[in-house]
């Protein structure tokens, strides 16, 4: 097997995990790095979201498979311990790089090369040595840059956000554009592969960031048999929502990119007899001054001045072992974002047969299949949003057959086993191709 790969050393890899999966190594050792993305906070609040899920549960289904997995993240509290062992074989390791408080991520780039000499000084006292890096967003794109070329490691790179095209959808660009978009054009030119969440985000990539440089697309993943797990009658009898009273929920962070606002005006605009039977669930930002204040003081004054308070709850943030009584309650699901590389609420809120409204960009375009599992609306449409809810809250046959096809499409395209063979595949094929091309060693 490794002799075909040695003699095709720029074999795509779908042809190198045909040929290697029965080889595949188990015993590797991986550093995931989160710097910004602590993998074991409670999501939903201080900007903590689909990331920090992403590596968490990477981590741990690669450990399911035998794997040693170390998830490192910067030290945000002086409360946290230094290392959470989650699982066998799978741990976060927090770093003190820069004062030890939540700082913003577009804060953070000065306090890396901190964060680089902490993981070496980690690695170099634990003597422990690592097969492959795999850094999330381009902070940790930079750190695993800078320790690929030192270590030889080879770098696997998730991008999360493109800067590229998150700063497309911006009035005003921050600070730290130029130093970001320099780090992602070198992390897809020069680590040894980007995994792209969706086929959208690869294309995104080679038109905005660079032709050159190796990607793979995987989706992300969930666990389907948690969030499927809660029956739709007793979720709302545990909420207290009546039978005759529609549910409409979002879930995820309060920024202004997840278009909350959009959602908030589409209900303002829904007929007054749907209204008037309608709970708007928002799920999601902390409880006290944090990162995502503004943002939620905002919404909240959008409410008011909408004359919507009586049929919206703010619910805070919501851990992930509760987040499937919401999801199994709700007549609809929206996704209501500007911009999303996948968006995993949206494969949470199918697994749980939630008919799903989603914008119409980035990776949601290809999870939600338009008029079978869901809707895809134009984004920033209160008007498009509000016709879809009409529409799904009216048809509950179309909706409820949207579920079951939600649910069906889930499974067969984005369980945590089949995705997680997937990554560590990946991360073989590279470490023997690392490895041989190190040793110039062409048989
Ligand atoms: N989430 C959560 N509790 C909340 C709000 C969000 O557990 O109160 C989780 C949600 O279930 C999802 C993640 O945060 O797993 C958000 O990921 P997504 O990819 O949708 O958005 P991102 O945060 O990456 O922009």
């Amino acid at each position: 097997m490794t002799i075909k790969l040695l003699r095709h050393p720029h074999l795509e890899t779908e042809i190198l995990e045909r040929n290697l999966s029965s080889t595949i190594d188990r015993q590797r050792r991986y550093a995931l790095i989160s710097v910004h993305g602590d993998p074991s906070v409670q999501l939903g609040k201080d900007g903590a979201g689909g990331q920090n899920l992403y590596v968490k549960s990477l981590g741990l289904s690669l450990a399911k498979r035998g794997c040693q997995v170390d998830m490192f993240t910067r030290r945000e509290s002086s409360d946290r311990p230094d290392i959470i062992e989650h699982a066998n074989g799978c741990r976060t390791i927090r770093l003190t790089a820069g004062p030890t408080k939540f700082i913003h991520r577009d804060e953070l780039f000065p306090y890396l090369p901190e964060f680089l000499e902490a993981w070496l000084k980690f690695q170099q006292q634990t003597g422990t040595t690592y097969d492959l890096i795999h850094s999330n967003y381009w902070l940790s794109g930079w750190v695993a840059l800078q320790l690929r070329s030192r270590l030889g490691i080879p770098q696997v790179h998730t991008y999360h956000s493109v800067g590229a095209v998150k700063y497309k959808a911006m009035d005003i660009v921050p600070k730290i554009a130029l130093s970001r978009l320099g780090i992602e054009w070198a992390c897809l030119e020069q680590s040894d592969c980007v995994v792209a969440t969706s086929l959208k985000e690869k294309q995104d990539l080679r038109q905005l960031v660079s032709q050159q440089g190796q990607i793979q697309v995987i989706p992300c993943s969930i666990d389907i048999q948690h969030f499927s797990q809660v029956d739709k009658v007793h979720a709302r009898q545990q909420l207290g929502i009546p039978d005759n009273q529609k549910m409409i929920l979002y879930v995820g962070r309060f920024d202004e990119r997840k278009g909350i606002e959009v959602l908030v005006r589409a209900c303002a605009q829904l007929p007054s007899i749907l209204k008037d039977r309608c709970q708007i669930y928002l799920v999601g930002g902390s409880h006290k001054n944090a990162v995502d204040t503004v943002e939620q003081q905002r919404i909240r004054s959008l409410v008011t001045e909408l004359d919507l308070n009586n049929i919206t709850t703010f619910t805070g943030s919501i851990d992930q072992t509760h987040l499937p009584t919401y999801y199994a309650a709700a007549d609809i699901c929206v996704v209501p974002s500007y911009y999303e590389p996948f968006g995993l609420v949206a494969i949470e809120a199918m697994a749980a047969r939630t008919p799903l409204i989603a914008s119409k960009v980035g990776g949601l375009q290809e999870t939600v299949l338009d008029g079978e599992t869901g809707l895809l609306v134009p984004p920033r449409d209160p008007e498009a949003l509000s016709n879809a809810i009409t529409r799904l809250l009216s048809e509950p046959q179309t909706a409820r057959s949207m579920g079951i096809s939600g649910y069906e499409r889930v499974c067969s395209q984005f369980g945590q086993r089949a995705v997680a063979e997937k990554m560590h595949l990946l991360y073989d094929s590279l470490i023997y191709k690392n490895k041989f091309s190190q040793s110039n060693h062409y048989i």
